[in-house]
C-alpha cells in the first residue's frame, strides 16, 4: 500500500513522516533484540516504587541495587542496601540513568481483557507463513502452496479467480447468515521488492489474523439474525516489480472482490500491519469511514485495549479497503503505517509480537460480533 497523496491536503506531514521512517530505518540501531525487554527492570524498580513506597524490595531489584551502587554511585557506600530500602527513589532513578540497555521504541500492547482470540495460534499462523514459505510475492510457487494451506483453513474455504492476472486467487471463507456480508480482510501475498521480503507485518500478520477470527466465529454459536461472515485473503495486493503507479499495478486482488461482491457487502474491516511489537498504534487511517473506526474504538475500549487507538486521524494510505470505499461500501483499514521496519527485509519476526496480534484481535472479534448482530 501507499500514502493516497490524492486525497490529502497534508501531504507535507506525510512526507515529514516518511522521511521520518527512512532515518529509522537506515539506523543499524533500529532493530535491537527485542525479546529481552530490556527496560523490564526499570519498570520492576518503578512498580515496586509506586506499589510498595516503603517496603522492602523484590530480591532481584535489590541486587540490581547493590551493583549499580558498586559502580555507579560512590555515595552508596557500604549501607546502600538498606538505603535502598528507605529511598527507593534513587536508586529507581540511577537505573535508568546507568542503565547500558538499549531503548527500544515504544510500549508492548496491553493485555486484552478478553479471550475469544486465539492469540498463540494466529502468531504460529504469522511465523509459519514467514518460516515455511518465505519470499511469497503473488503468482510465486510459494504463494501457491500457502494459498492452499490458507483455504484448508478457512470455514468452507475457496478460491476466487483474478480476472485479467492469470494465477492470482483470492481465498474467501464464510459463515452463513442474513446477507449483505460483513468481511474481514487482508492481503496475503507481500512485496516483490526488495528479494527476499518475508512481510512478518505487512502480509503474514493481517493473514494471520482473519484466518483466527474466521474459526472463532465458525465455532461459535450464531445469534439469530446474524449477518454472513466472509473472510477475504486478497492476493496481488502488491505491485509487481518495477511497476507504477501502485494506484493502477496493486490491489488487484481487492478490486476484483469488489467488483464482484461490493453489492453484498455491508462493511469491511480490512487488517494490515498489525503485529508490530512495540509502539502499536492505530490513529483512524484518513480513508476509513468514521462511523466505523467509533465502533471499532468502542469495541477496544470494552476489551481493554484502547489505548492502541488514539483520538486522532492519519494521512489517507491506498489499500486493499480503497476498492471497497469507491463503490460506497463502508470500510477501515486497521493500518498501523508508522512501521519503520515497512517495506525493508527488517519486516521480520523480530519486529512482531503475539500481544500486539492478540489484542487487535480481540478488538476486532468484539467489532465483528457487534456488526453481524446488527448494532
Ligand atoms: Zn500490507
Amino acid at each position: 500500500m501507499a500514502w493516497d497523496f490524492s486525497t490529502n491536503p497534508e501531504s507535507q506531514t506525510q512526507l515529514d513522516r516518511m522521511d521520518d521512517v527512512v532515518r529509522e530505518e537506515i539506523s543499524p540501531l533500529a532493530t535491537p533484540d527485542l525479546d529481552r525487554e530490556p527496560i523490564a527492570l526499570a519498570g520492576t524498580a518503578e512498580q515496586t516504587e509506586r506499589r510498595r513506597p516503603r517496603r522492602r524490595r523484590r530480591p532481584a531489584a535489590g541486587v540490581l541495587v547493590v551493583l549499580l551502587c558498586a559502580w555507579a554511585l560512590p555515595a552508596c557506600g557500604s549501607g546502600a542496601p538498606d538505603q535502598a530500602t528507605q529511598e527507593p527513589a534513587v536508586p529507581s532513578q540511577a537505573t535508568a540513568a546507568a542503565a547500558p540497555a538499549p531503548q527500544p521504541r515504544g510500549r508492548l500492547a496491553p493485555r486484552a481483557t478478553t479471550n475469544h482470540f486465539d492469540g498463540a495460534r494466529a502468531f504460529a499462523l504469522l511465523r509459519a507463513q514467514v518460516e515455511d514459505y518465505g519470499w511469497r510475492p503473488a503468482g510465486s510457487a510459494p504463494l501457491r502452496r500457502l494459498a492452499l494451506r490458507l483455504r484448508a483453513l478457512l470455514p468452507r474455504g475457496r478460491f476466487e479467480n483474478v480476472p485479467g492476472h492469470p494465477g492470482l486467487r483470492n481465498i474467501v471463507g464464510s459463515v452463513p447468515g442474513r446477507m449483505p456480508a460483513i468481511v474481514v480482510a487482508a492481503h496475503y501475498d507481500v512485496e516483490a521488492v526488495p528479494a527476499g521480503f518475508v512481510g512478518a507485518n505487512d502480509g503474514a500478520a493481517g493473514t494471520a489474523a482473519v484466518v483466527t477470527l474466521a474459526r472463532a466465529f465458525d465455532r461459535a454459536r450464531r445469534p439469530p439474525d446474524a449477518r454472513a461472515l466472509r473472510f477475504v485473503l486478497f492476493d496481488g495486493e502488491e505491485e509487481p516489480a518495477g511497476c507504477e503507479p501502485f494506484a493502477e499495478c496493486g490491489l488487484r486482488g481487492s478490486k476484483a472482490y469488489a467488483k464482484r461482491h461490493a453489492g453484498e457487502t455491508r462493511a469491511l474491516v480490512l487488517l494490515d500491519y498489525i503485529a508490530e511489537r512495540r509502539g502499536l498504534s492505530f490513529p483512524r487511517e484518513g480513508g476509513s469511514d468514521a462511523e466505523l473506526w467509533g465502533k471499532l474504538r468502542s469495541a477496544a475500549r470494552a476489551v481493554g485495549v484502547g489505548r492502541l487507538f488514539p483520538n486522532r486521524t492519519s494521512g489517507a494510505i491506498l489499500d486493499d479497503h480503497t476498492p471497497f470505499r469507491q463503490r460506497g461500501v463502508p470500510a477501515i483499514d486497521v493500518i498501523d503505517f508508522d512501521y519503520p521496519q515497512r517495506d525493508t527485509l527488517a519486516d521480520n519476526m523480530s519486529a512482531v509480537a503475539q500481544r500486539s496480534i492478540d489484542a487487535v484481535g480481540e478488538a476486532v472479534h468484539r467489532l465483528v460480533t457487534r456488526l453481524r448482530a446488527g448494532r
